[in-house]
């Protein structure tokens, strides 16, 4: 029994998906939402639990989101087990809703030193930083907390104050030394905040503790961020389906994947309305605004969780063209769905073929 409903939650992958405004919201899967709900109870009260001997799955809220965790063969319990527990650290390490956290700490003393996950985080931000030209900043925190993103006190801030606090987000004042590990803010005010890129490192850390225990099939999702270790157990591919952001009755497509991260920004993920307005959680770093490029959702799917996630805010805040001239200078590191707020939808080539849809969309070759 348990067995069949573990297999039904995962075999629905989905993106996280949003349902009313003031709430952000991540499903495991938007469209079988009433099923899902038992599931999870299902899935909640066998925390840590093996389906069977060579099956284990937990669910867990950490990182403001619901995460499943799936792990098939041999030692898949310990490694469920283990994956869980680097979570709940990575969560207790980077979360900035937790005043005691090291990136909190690092926030309020103004700098200082970066443990071993900090450091990667910070070199492979700062990489994704400069190489998408400063769409993805991972010093946005100040901009977030104006909008009141932070502690889902939202409001929209007078255009002076977002004016003021761009000088917060120039990435020129921050010195990073990797070899000392440290990292030292040029102007007082100045807050990291890896919200960007940290599920993803989060899923390609899972995905590491697989393999020293030598599972060979298994699955993350967090918040609808998936990424997945070898083929389902019956050999054949995960099946992934990116939510449409219109609608969380439908995806726009569903993609086939082996050892991949397939990881979605979209605006309808966090956002609220103000006088008819929608202002989302996407900021571009050239306004500190919602990015408004035109892209409603951008999914990029890459064997590396880390830059899956980081490419995914910035090719949001980049657009159309800028991601299709992006993708075409790197197109050996990840491939891309995209999807515009007038319904027009973009596949890159390399996974044109492992992509079906009941929409027209367009091949990016
Ligand atoms: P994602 O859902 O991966 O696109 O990440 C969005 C989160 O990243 C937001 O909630 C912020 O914490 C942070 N963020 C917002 N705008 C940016 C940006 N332009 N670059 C990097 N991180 C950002
Ligand atoms: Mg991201």
């Amino acid at each position: 029994m348990k067995k069949k409903i573990f297999v039904l939650l995962i075999s629905m992958l989905a993106c996280s998906g949003c349902s009313a405004a003031n709430h952000e919201t991540n499903t495991v899967s938007a469209v079988q939402d009433t099923e899902k709900q038992s599931e999870m109870k299902e899935a909640q009260t066998s925390e840590g639990e093996a389906a069977s001997d060579d099956e284990a799955v937990v669910e867990v809220f950490a990182m403001d989101t619901y995460i499943t965790i799936k792990a098939y063969g041999k030692n898949a319990n310990k490694a469920v087990a283990q994956a869980q527990e680097r979570v709940e650290e990575l969560d207790k390490q980077l979360s900035t809703g937790l005043a005691e956290s090291e990136v909190s700490q690092l926030n309020a003393k103004g700098g200082g030193a970066l443990s071993d996950e900090t450091t990667y985080l910070m070199k492979r931000s700062l990489e994704i930083c400069e190489s998408t030209n400063g769409a993805f900043n991972p010093i946005m925190y100040p901009i977030m907390e104006a909008w009141g993103f932070t502690k889902k006190t939202y409001q929209v801030p007078e255009k002076g104050l977002l004016q003021q606090l761009l000088t917060y987000t120039d990435i020129q004042q921050l010195t990073f030394d990797e070899r000392q590990k440290t990292v030292t803010f040029g102007i007082q005010g100045m807050k990291l905040d890896f919200g960007g890129i940290a599920k993803g490192y989060t899923s390609a850390q899972i995905m590491d503790i697989f393999k020293t225990y030598g599972v060979e099939s298994g699955m993350v999702s967090l918040g609808g961020n998936v990424q997945v270790l070898g083929n389902k157990v019956d050999g054949t591919p995960w099946r992934v389906g990116i939510q449409n952001p219109n609608t969380e009755e439908e995806y726009l497509g569903v993609l086939e994947v082996t050892d991949k991260a397939v990881i979605t920004s979209g605006g309808y993920e966090r956002y609220f309305e103000e006088n008819g307005t929608v202002y989302h959680h996407i900021i571009d770093p050239a306004t500190g605004y919602p990015a408004e490029s035109g892209l409603d959702s951008v999914t990029i799917v890459s064997t590396d969780g880390t830059l899956a996630d980081g490419l995914s805010t910035a090719l949001f805040v980049m657009g159309l063209e800028k991601a299709e001239e992006y993708w075409k200078s790197n197109r050996e590191s990840f491939d891309a769905i995209l999807h515009t707020k007038e319904g027009q939808l973009y596949v890159t080539e390399g996974i044109a073929d492992e992509f079906s849809s009941d929409f027209e969309y367009s091949i990016i070759k």
